[in-house]
């Protein structure tokens, strides 16, 4: 069978949740039996997510094979249960990139290199590798931004071209939005005719629209776009705002949408799933809805004036891993944001700390309101409050052990005092060299390694395993010197990676839970599966 390719576009607005609804789409073929990959296509001249600030971007998901992506690709794991690569993952700097390679390696036998066709050509090929090396029969390719923007026609051109060189396996879903007007007060569909319009402009006509709106959408508006913008009836969705993400596929299931699709695509009839049942979903989403007591989880960091960014956004998957390891315990997760500098204004504030269950310092970077994390972590290993430090989260709970229980004031990581006697977290060799280079795209320790648990530790307990694999985004490690005297103080080293003697945990004796990891188990939190050290953490909150 030729693959399949969806295409998803936007229009009107950003932020439409176009990821959420290529990634539910793929939940609902996998619960249909094929095998499905998603590739989020982004219009950036950047190779990566790794340079964007993740305050105007959003975060930076880090995939198993060590890329840095937009994170739209941390939506697409979580709803198809499992690992993606590098491969799903495409900007138009990858693209460029290749395609100027191709051209020094005399690969266009003497031709101009051209925009078109050799661009959206490279990018076919490259959605065609993705659906090659994930084995699916089914490519949903997610086209960052609106239709109508000059950045992302060449990605609208590659579907143009796709779909004719291989009519009846390739398919548009436009995502747009009905917004209802406060003077007016009425859902309308002229912003959702005009952007299917534009669509079709480039030579495209969608076989499907998604309807985004506060309101599901009526038959008179259904009706409207079908006969505006050429569809049919039946394939318009209707995608109202809903209390949690997790509900989408199950909207859409209830529109049959996943059974067109599989109509249109001329797919053969499968039984098993190749993923998350349906009735998981139905599951969780009866769970989501059921849990009335909360539990509530501050996140310390620094805070900026974002403006219009929404904060959420940068923590995406901290605060999914929050919700997925509450609700499996029949919690409902309460989340509040903890600017760190108000604890360096004045301490007075650090008692706020005990109105949680539970506290998080996420990773990060810099010095920015560093010292008053650190204090927050003094007081929440004084006061017995379960914590987990995430990345930096932990490398500042090692300063502050080193500060206040081994009598180092001036213990610190070498990324915000070079020159400090106790550089109880310093620079990972490799790190050197590129940071004295100014080597900053992609050259951090980067995905997935091993990590060896020591079978006494709390943490071996609730993986239970020996052998686990986490993600990694950093340049600064523990360093080893402080190794003996720090475990010999209580806080044990419960992780290695034994390849290259890293501190990959730390865990602190006699305390309700108390754990620091230098990785981010948060890329690996799933609603069907949660992380056991996010299900560690709030169960001793709940404890506690
Ligand atoms: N800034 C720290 C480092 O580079 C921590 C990074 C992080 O939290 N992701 O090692």
């Amino acid at each position: 069978m030729a693959t399949k390719y969806i295409f998803i576009t936007g229009g009107v607005i950003s932020t439409l949740g176009k990821g959420i609804t290529s990634a539910s789409i793929a939940a609902l073929l996998q619960a249909k039996g094929y095998r499905v990959t998603c590739v989020k296509c982004d219009a950036y001249v950047n190779i990566d997510a790794g340079t964007m600030n993740p305050t105007e971007h959003g975060e930076v998901f880090v995939t198993s094979d060590g890329v840095e992506t937009d994170q739209d690709v941390g939506s697409y794991e979580r709803f198809l249960n499992r690992r993606l690569s590098k491969l799903n993952y495409l900007t138009t700097g990858q693209i460029y990139q290749k395609v100027i390679e191709r051209e020094r390696n005399l690969e266009y036998g003497g031709k101009c290199v051209e925009v078109v066709p050799h661009v959206p050509e490279e990018i076919i090929r490259r959605l065609k590798q993705a659906a090659v090396a994930d084995k699916a029969e089914v490519v949903l390719a997610e086209i960052g931004g609106t239709v109508g923007e000059y950045q992302n026609v060449l990605f609208l051109e590659a579907d143009r071209l796709l779909k004719r060189e291989s009519p009846g396996n390739v398919i548009n879903v436009h995502v747009s939005y009905l917004p209802i007007p406060a003077t007016v007060g009425e859902m309308k569909t002229k912003p959702v005719q005009y952007s299917i319009r534009t669509l079709q402009s480039t030579g495209i006509q969608p076989e499907f629209v998604v309807g985004r709106s506060s309101l599901p959408l009526d038959e008179r508006r259904k009706e409207k776009i079908a006969v505006f913008g050429n569809v049919d009836i039946k394939n318009i969705i209707s995608d109202p705002d809903v209390s949690s993400i997790y509900q989408v596929p199950l909207i859409f299931e209830e529109q049959a949408f996943a059974e067109r699709i599989i109509k249109l695509l001329g797919l053969p009839k499968r039984g098993k799933p190749t993923g998350a049942r349906l009735s998981d979903w139905q599951k969780l989403v009866k769970k989501i809805a059921e849990v009335s007591e909360p539990v509530k989880i501050g996140i310390v960091g620094k805070y900026f004036d974002t403006g219009d960014f929404v904060l959420e956004d940068s923590y995406i998957s901290i605060i999914e891993a929050v919700k997925h390891a509450s609700w499996s315990l029949s919690r409902k997760p309460e989340i509040q944001w903890i600017d760190s500098h108000e604890f360096e204004v004045s301490p007075a504030n650090l008692k706020k700390l005990d109105g949680y269950d539970a506290i998080i310092v996420p990773g990060g970077f810099g010095s920015r309101g560093v010292e008053g994390k650190i204090k927050a972590i003094e007081y929440v290993r004084e006061h017995k409050i379960p914590y987990l430090g995430l990345c930096y989260g932990m490398q500042l709970a090692v300063i502050e052990f080193a500060r206040n229980v081994l009598h180092l004031p001036k213990a610190n990581t070498e990324e915000n005092d070079r020159q400090t006697p106790d550089p109880v977290i310093h620079i990972l060799p490799e790190q050197k060299k590129l940071l004295a280079k100014h080597d900053y795209g992609a050259t951090m320790r980067l995905g997935a390694y091993d990590c060896t648990l020591k079978k006494s530790s709390s943490v071996y307990k609730l993986y239970g395993s020996e052998k686990i694999s986490e993600r990694h985004r950093h340049r600064y490690e523990f360093n080893n010197d402080y190794r003996a005297k720090i475990e010999q103080a209580g806080l044990k080293v419960v992780g290695v990676n034994t390849e290259r003697d890293l501190v990959e945990i730390v865990e602190l004796e006699g305390h309700p839970f108390f754990v620091g990891v230098q990785f981010h188990p948060e890329f690996e939190s799933r609603p069907l599966a949660p992380h056991p050290l996010f299900v560690g953490l709030i169960r001793a909150g709940i404890k506690s």
